[in-house]
């Protein structure tokens, strides 16, 4: 079942809501990685070392969540180009219409369910 110019509106405003609120995400923790870095740089003697370690985690893992975000917000703009150019919904690789109800889980879905089994068999 092909998508209809109301379903494209209606996932494009999905879209950019997501959009919004991952810039708003990344924002943040951006400034929290930076602060934190800065903070040990000032608190840097012998004495903080044990705790240092955690901090360091922490830092780690803010950036790779930043990174993931990074991933997402791509594939997002991806998908609002797909809609300006109404392919949004179909199938990257097998070029057939991905199920609604998958997109109204994960509207920058790329793949249909069974390509995507592929794609994660094949480890790429
Ligand atoms: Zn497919």
């Amino acid at each position: 079942m092909a998508l209809t110019k109301k379903d494209f509106d209606h996932f494009k405003k999905i879209l950019l809501s997501k959009r919004h609120a991952l810039l708003g995400d990344a924002v943040h923790l951006e400034d929290e990685a930076v602060r934190k870095s800065k903070d040990e740089a000032a608190t840097m003697d012998i004495t903080n070392f044990a705790d240092l370690g955690t901090d360091n985690y922490e830092q780690e893992f803010d950036l790779g969540l930043l990174e993931h975000q990074g991933e997402t917000l791509r594939e997002i703009d991806e998908a609002l180009d797909r809609i300006a150019n109404k392919s949004f919904g179909v199938c990257g690789t097998c070029s057939k219409q991905i199920p609604k109800g998958r997109l109204s889980a994960k509207p920058h879905a790329r793949l249909c369910i069974p390509c995507l089994d592929e794609q994660e068999k094949a480890g790429c």
